[in-house]
């Protein structure tokens, strides 16, 4: 963490994937060793740059879903139908190969384990993976600050991260979890499957009045669709903190 430079210039380092799990089946989490990573925080992003033997090559931003630990720099990846990269990292890359991975890159959107201000967290699918490395650095620091973590997914086996987050429920005193499903409800859930809309956030989030830090992520529509909410609720959109997982790449 100390080595973490929010300003310092950017390079392309080489990392090499030493671990793969799935989160679900259509979404994997990467492991790369960088060596002389220079840390980073929650919250922060990399470019991943994939050069094909003809020389093209490409680049996507990917959130770091876990706090900084070494060299071990974390990512999580959804496979986009018909997406260029995505469903290489997600399906062909294996332990061993190699990427070209440039950051940390972004200094607003990230929460340092310093702050004590009650956090409120809302993710949009994928949106998960920088608020996951919040609620991971939370965990390694020893931090008490008041989480809560509204997660909004189409159906029950799209939430990530889901049996850690239950546990982390279970033993991180201050955090809570609350699911909101688009399009299939588990069973015995009370109520229809439906986009996150005032109720919602009123509900599982925190009152305005505490002050609270939000942090904002998923697809552009549904940052916006909740970025309007919490202001219209009253909170002041200096502590909105919004990341739009739209699509990126050159
Ligand atoms: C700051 C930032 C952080 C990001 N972090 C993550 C992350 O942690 N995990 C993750 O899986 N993705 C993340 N993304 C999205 C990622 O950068 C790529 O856009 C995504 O992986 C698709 O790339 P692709 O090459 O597979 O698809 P492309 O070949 O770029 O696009 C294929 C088709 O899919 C559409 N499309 C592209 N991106 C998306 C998307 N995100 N959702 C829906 N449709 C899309 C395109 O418009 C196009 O029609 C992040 C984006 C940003 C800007």
């Amino acid at each position: 963490m100390a080595r973490a430079a929010v300003s310092r210039r950017l390079t392309w380092q080489v990392g090499q994937l030493v671990e793969a799990r799935a989160e679900t089946p259509t979404a994997r989490t990467l492991v790369l060793d960088v060596p002389d990573w220079p840390g980073h925080l929650p919250g922060q992003h990399v470019d991943v740059r994939l050069t094909a033997d003809d020389g093209y090559s490409t680049q996507r931003s990917y959130s770091i879903a876990a706090p900084a630990d070494g060299d071990r720099v974390e990512l999580t990846v959804q496979s986009v139908p018909d997406g260029e990269v995505s469903p290489y990292l997600t399906e062909v890359f294996a332990v061993g190969d190699q990427v070209e991975i440039r950051g940390p890159v972004g200094g607003w959107f990230v929460w340092r384990p310093a702050d004590t201000a009650p956090v409120l967290l809302v993710a949009g699918g994928s949106g998960i993976v920088p608020l996951m490395a919040m609620v991971r650095a939370r965990r390694a620091a020893g931090s008490r600050t008041l989480f809560r973590l509204i997660y909004s997914v189409r159906t029950p086996a799209d939430a990530y991260y889901a049996d850690e987050l239950r546990r982390r429920v279970r033993d991180d005193a201050g955090l809570d979890v609350t699911y909101a499903y688009t399009r299939t409800v588990p069973d015995g859930w009370p109520g229809q499957p439906r986009r996150l809309g005032v109720a919602d956030i009123n509900t599982a989030g925190w009152p305005p009045d505490l002050a609270p830090a939000c942090y904002v992520c998923g697809p552009t529509g549904f940052v916006e669709t909740v970025a309007d909410i919490l202001v219209a609720l009253g909170h002041d959109p200096r502590r909105v903190r919004t990341e739009r997982f739209g699509p990126t790449g050159g």
